[in-house]
């Protein structure tokens, strides 16, 4: 990857120690295998990309509030997100959902260039200051509604949602090359399944990872804003 400007802000003893163990006890312990995952996750500054008020909690193994009713994911989240992707480095990568940035900067260290989309102007205002300021030269962040993708950089090798679908939207599907992969959490707001999905010859196979719970997806192929998923509990 072209970013590595973390390297130096990343740095404090106490935050390499805190991520140094996530890792291997919330990552590496539940089954992340990736070798470039695992760099990644070691790698990239969480501390740098929750708000202030947080940053003790930053290497927990839990979500955290990132404003404006948004949260940042899991760690262990990011990490078999990222895995399922199956990067090998040389990918165009679309993020939906972009939030503080943090996933956009694990994707940007296991692919060539990322696109990511958030809805929230404030959020993606923040995201690509920090990801600038942090040296990720590889993405790209677009203010938008990811559910109708990001058609002017399309197509991709890889789609990633990280909010909560009702449904797959379609066209994820068709900005996706022949061989993508699209890995997206879809269901209500009390529980969704997190989905890999690859297409083949325009037609699409689909695995069921995991139980995981994500704030909603709005937008057109998403949840509209007063339906009651669209609303967390
Ligand atoms: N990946 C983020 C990170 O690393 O901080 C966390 C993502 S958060 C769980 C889900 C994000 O999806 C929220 O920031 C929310 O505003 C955004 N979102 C919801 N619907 C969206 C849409 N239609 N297009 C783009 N972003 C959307």
């Amino acid at each position: 990857m072209t970013g590595n400007g973390d390297r130096t802000l990343g740095t404090s003893p106490d935050f390499e120690a805190a991520r140094h163990e996530m890792v291997a006890r919330q990552i590496r312990g539940r089954g992340i295998r990736s070798q470039t995952v695992l760099e990644a996750m070691e790698i990239v500054p969480r501390h740098l990309f929750v708000p202030s008020e947080h940053t003790a909690m930053a290497y927990a193994d839990e979500p955290l509030p990132i404003g404006v009713g948004q949260t940042i994911s899991q760690p262990f989240m990011v990490a078999a997100m990222a895995e399922a992707l199956s990067l090998e480095g040389h990918e165009r990568v679309l993020e939906v959902g972009a939030g503080s940035g943090y996933q956009a900067a694990v994707l940007a260290r296991l692919a060539i260039e990322v696109v990511a989309i958030e809805a929230q102007s404030v959020l993606a205002k923040g995201a690509r200051e920090r990801l600038a300021r942090l040296g990720y030269a590889n993405v790209q962040i677009e203010q938008g509604d990811g559910s109708l993708g990001w058609p002017s950089a399309a197509p991709y090798d890889a789609i990633l949602v990280t909010a909560a679908a009702p449904r797959v939207p379609q066209p994820l599907l068709e900005q996706l090359v022949d061989g993508g992969r699209l890995v997206i959490p879809v269901g209500p707001s009390h529980g969704q399944e997190l989905l890999r999905i690859v297409k083949h010859d325009g037609q699409t196979t689909r695995q069921s990872l995991h139980a995981c719970r994500f704030v909603p997806l709005l937008g057109r192929h998403g949840w509209r804003p007063n339906s009651r998923d669209a609303k967390q509990e």
